[in-house]
């Protein structure tokens, strides 16, 4: 997406990433053990469609193991290539330390158009793909857990449970070789408006240090503040839809594919959403104005710019003109480092993708506890008053077990569960909680240390350090 003459993707976080440790005193060898990726996995293979054989390339990529299994989605996408996958590795890899769930950063992609094919042909590619990373253990629900990403869903998480399950028929824990599967496949609930929800509480939080808020020349709480959203799909989408409905922000533009629409007055988010779905695009949509060229809009003028698509969006060619005195990384990498430096110089607060966007992989993290534990959230409201007692002790212990440290961050969840809430209140709840004690380990950074300028180079200072510690204790 960004300009040639930019560094690429995967250089753009290693600059990132250089300049935080710049500012760090770890020895070389370990510094460069963290950068590097571990290993890539490349694999071409063939699936017969429409009486003839398609070639697919896809890959697999680990950037760090110093906690497995190694966790990360897998993307479809006509523009999914080796670098783009090690970037994306990386930043989960600093994403999953920084909440703290214990996994290392790994990331997958396959080259298709998801669009160009039938449901029953996407299973059989789907499913092929599966089958290539199982068979090398890089599907595993202990050593390499992929999850739902760009162009991928349920329904995609749901083929690969099944591939992984008929490859390997004993292994009890198999549901948790993947995580993002349907409710009824044993996903969890509020795994889908996850990563949305998580930008919504880390907006919150934000909003809760006066400021912070102070520093990026705003003021009061997200009521009534104007938002722009770039890229409608499952985290724009339920982004813009929490933060109206339940914030009383203002949607002013969202900006899609095809275009992007505006209304100062505010767009229900709702209904565009379903125009697209019904549409394809945001073009007709009705009482708003449409602009063809809708990259534009990413510099209008708005309190809170949420670029929830791809990569690189904002870059050498556009950063300067950026108006908006807060961004909110709702996708993974949409500022290249360039245009990180022109909007830093500029005053611009950026929360970074790997905090923003760690809703994800915070449920994907309960989820993965609930496969492996076998406990069904939620369970204790129905039973009788005085058989709860015991039994809730039990599951805690049981929990206390599988959660280890991560738990005592969630006092809130524990709290619900205690209570016997249902599933959705204890993974919002333990969402809440994450986001909120993420935020402060970075913003402490921020405001205590004079060298730290940005709440991103504060974020890879926090989760470097966790990285290092980990390879530390391990004694590499
Ligand atoms: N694909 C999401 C991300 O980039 C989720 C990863 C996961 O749940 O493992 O964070």
């Amino acid at each position: 997406m960004s300009p040639v003459n930019e560094p690429s993707f995967r250089e753009s976080v290693e600059l990132m990433f250089n300049r935080a440790v710049s500012l760090m005193d770890l020895s070389p060898g370990l510094e460069n053990k963290i950068r590097v990726c571990n290993a890539t996995y490349t694999v071409r293979f063939g699936v017969r469609l429409r009486g003839d054989i398609h070639t697919f390339t896809g890959y697999r990529s680990v950037h760090s193991e110093h906690m497995e299994p190694v966790k990360g989605g897998i993307r479809f996408s006509l523009g999914v290539n080796q670098d783009e996958v090690e970037a994306l590795a990386a930043l989960m890899t600093f994403k999953c330390a920084l909440v703290e769930t214990p996994f290392g950063g790994s990331k997958g992609g396959l080259c298709v158009d998801p669009r160009a094919y039938e449901d029953h042909e996407m299973e059989l590619i789907t499913r092929r793909f599966a089958y290539e990373l199982i068979k090398r253990d890089m599907i595993n629900p202990a050593q390499n857990v992929p999850a739902p990403d760009m162009g991928t869903g349920e329904r995609e998480m749901a083929w690969i449970a099944d591939q992984y399950k008929r490859m390997n028929t004993t292994d009890i824990n198999g549901a948790a070789c993947v995580t993002g599967k349907p409710k009824n496949a044993g996903g969890i609930a509020g795994r889908v408006e996850a990563t949305g929800r998580g930008v919504q509480y880390a907006l919150r939080e934000f909003f809760r240090h006066p400021d912070d808020v102070k520093t990026a020349g705003l003021e009061g709480s997200l009521e009534g503040k104007r938002v722009i959203v770039q890229g409608l799909g499952n985290v724009g989408y339920h982004a813009a839809k929490f933060l109206s409905e339940e914030d009383g922000s203002v949607i002013t533009a969202v900006i899609e594919r095809d275009g992007a629409l505006q209304d100062d007055a505010g767009l229900n988010v709702e209904a565009v959403h379903e125009w697209i779905i019904k549409h394809g695009g945001v073009k007709g949509f009705p009482g708003a104005n449409y602009h063809e060229d809708g990259a534009s809009l990413l510099t209008a003028e708005c309190d809170i710019l949420i670029p929830a698509a791809l990569e690189g969006v904002i870059n050498l060619t556009n950063a300067e003109k950026v108006t908006a005195p807060l961004i909110i990384e709702a996708a993974n990498g949409p500022i290249t480092a360039g245009a990180d430096e022109i909007l830093r110089k500029k005053g611009c607060v950026i929360i970074p993708d790997m905090y923003a966007n760690a809703g994800g992989v915070t449920v994907s993290y309960f989820e993965w506890v609930k496969n492996l534990s076998h406990i069904r959230f939620g369970r204790m409201q129905r039973r009788q008053e005085e058989a709860r007692h015991e039994l809730i002790v039990r599951e805690l212990e049981r929990l206390d077990q599988h959660m280890g440290e991560a738990w005592s961050m969630t006092p809130n969840f524990k709290e619900k569960y205690l209570r016997g809430a249902d599933e959705l209140e204890l993974v919002r709840s333990g969402l809440d909680d994450t986001m909120r004690t993420a935020y402060q380990s970075m913003q402490e950074i921020w405001r205590m240390r004079e060298d730290v300028l940005d709440l991103r180079t504060a974020a890879y200072l926090v989760s470097i350090g966790r990285v290092a510690a980990s390879y530390q204790a391990k004694g590499l």
